[in-house]
């Protein structure tokens, strides 16, 4: 074996499903990362919406490394008492009584799909055919088969069909359609309360009302898909609280074990114990060591001062985002909740997201995009502030180099 690796082997030894930066990011340390070359960046990325607590948190790494020392895996012929504390953890701050926990954001959906469908069908002499699954255009729920026919970006199912069946898709934001749309026939709703890969945009609290509302009438139910917007966020531990909707199902993942790999799908005891004995599982769902990493993020972002942080972090970035544009107008919006936030790029520059994440790159930062015309943000939830305020600068040089090109 070659111990020497480089960005040139990727081609040859990865199938070619993404298309990476040049550096290679080799260690991180809070909001710092190097690459492999030794060179510093500033991290307003998290691994994509994951990372909310930074790089090698000391006390994540606390718990996975005493976690490490006890039990690695015992697989769901026992139950873990990592993964009892985080149900625990999980029911007391939310609507829910029973969780499944799985490995990532698809999975935890497809287990929310699964069970809305089960629900229905175990209904079903009540409600007949009542299987259809209603999502929105440009949403994203995950890459599985099920997940990527439910998200409403018919380019992530091209050329993988057949598709499965009884899903429709409606305009986000759009009531009307909504309440025309969902129906008796409608088993379940799922939403994103920020559509994230998508372009940073928030769901209208009157939209999301008349889901619920509508869900009701009709016996489906609502599911908020926090894959992104869960864990702290959008400055409260989930999005839907602020929203004052609650659903009946809510599935997260990404900063939940911080980058240790862990979903969760999170309902009523009415609900969830439709879900019986052997009728959906995983192996790795629900792991002790991804449990114990959980465990401490959660009692570190559910503190006052964390949630808090990220309202005054928040505003940071939009008034230094506004202050850029300003100077060099390239952005028409922006957009977003807590340390999620899309800057839109105005008509000149529409189209270069990816371009303006290349510059970014060579000022020292990780930013993301959120589709061609957007570039998104979403940094650490407890990123040191002059870190940050040391980002927004590269980000503005970023936008002149961009700018000027
Ligand atoms: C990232 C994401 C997913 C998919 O999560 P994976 O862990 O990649 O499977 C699903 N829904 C939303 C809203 C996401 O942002």
């Amino acid at each position: 074996m070659q111990d020497v690796v480089t960005r040139s082997d990727f081609g040859e030894l990865i199938t070619p499903v993404y298309s990476p930066a040049s550096l290679i990011p080799v260690r991180g340390e809070g909001s710092y990362v190097w690459d492999a070359d030794g060179r510093r960046y500033i991290d307003l990325a998290g691994g994509v919406a994951v990372t909310g607590l930074g790089h090698a948190h000391p006390d994540l790494v606390a718990a996975l490394g005493a976690q490490s020392q006890a039990i690695w895996h015992i697989g769901n012929v026992f139950t873990n008492e990592p993964v009892l504390k985080l149900a625990r953890q999980l029911t007391d701050a939310t609507f829910g009584d029973r969780v499944f926990f799985a490995n990532s954001g698809a999975e935890a959906n497809e287990a929310a799909l699964k069970l809305a469908r089960k629900f229905a069908s175990d209904r079903a002499s009540v409600n007949g055919q009542k299987f259809e699954i209603i999502a929105f255009d440009h949403s994203f729920h995950g890459r599985t088969l099920f997940t990527v026919s439910v998200g409403g970006q018919p380019k992530y199912s091209a050329g993988f069909g057949p598709l499965p069946i009884g899903i429709r898709h409606l305009p986000f934001n759009d009531v009307s359609s909504a309440c025309v749309g969902i129906s008796e026939k409608t088993c379940a709703v799922i939403v994103e309360l920020v559509q994230g890969e998508s372009g940073v945009k928030p769901a209208e609290l009157e939209f999301v009302r008349a889901l619920r509302q509508r869900c009701d009438e009709v016996g489906a139910l609502l599911i908020f898909d926090e894959v992104q917007t869960g864990i702290g966020r959008t400055g409260c531990l989930f999005a839907y609280m602020d929203y004052g909707i609650t659903p009946d199902i809510l599935t997260t993942a990404k900063a939940l074990g911080n980058g240790f790999p862990i979903g969760a799908m999170i309902t009523t005891a009415s609900i969830g114990d439709h879900f019986t004995a052997g009728s959906h599982g995983s192996t790795f769902g629900g792991n002790p060591l991804a449990a114990s990493v959980a465990n401490k993020v959660l009692e570190i972002v559910q503190r006052p001062e964390t949630l808090e942080g990220v309202k005054l972090r928040n505003r940071i970035c939009l008034e230094r985002l506004q202050e850029i544009n300003r100077r060099i107008n390239v952005f028409s919006e922006f957009r977003g909740r807590g340390l999620l936030i899309g800057a839109e790029l105005n008509g000149n520059y529409r189209g270069r997201s990816a371009k303006l994440v290349e510059h970014a790159y060579a000022a020292g930062i990780f930013t993301l995009m959120a589709g061609p015309d957007v570039l998104r943000l979403a940094p650490s939830l407890v990123i040191p502030i002059d870190v940050l305020n040391d980002g927004l600068a590269a980000l503005e040089r970023a936008v002149e180099t961009f700018a000027a090109e």
